[in-house]
């Protein structure tokens, strides 16, 4: 290896929003992920959408009133 031109390579602790924590090797001794081995659903095999913005709240909302729009667009229709 040259000299001086690499960075420390340190024991590293990740640390999960989900409370998990272990410990790899980095540049940087601490480190903090949203998700992980423990808690990603591919790991899991369990569906859980990680919505931290309500987003698909927002989604579901907009849905619902396309819906309704249209619902009250078929009963006009059967009317008129
Ligand atoms: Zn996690």
């Amino acid at each position: 290896m040259k000299k001086a031109i690499h960075p420390n390579y340190l024991p590293a602790k990740v640390t999960c929003a989900c409370g998990n924590t272990f410990v790899t090797r980095a540049t940087t001794p601490e480190i903090r992920v949203e998700t992980c081995s423990a808690c990603h659903p591919f790991y899991t095999g369990r569906q859980r959408i990680m919505d931290t913005e309500g987003r698909v709240e927002r989604y579901r909302q907009r849905y619902e009133s396309f819906e309704k729009h249209k619902a009250d667009k078929e009963k006009r229709a059967v009317k008129g």
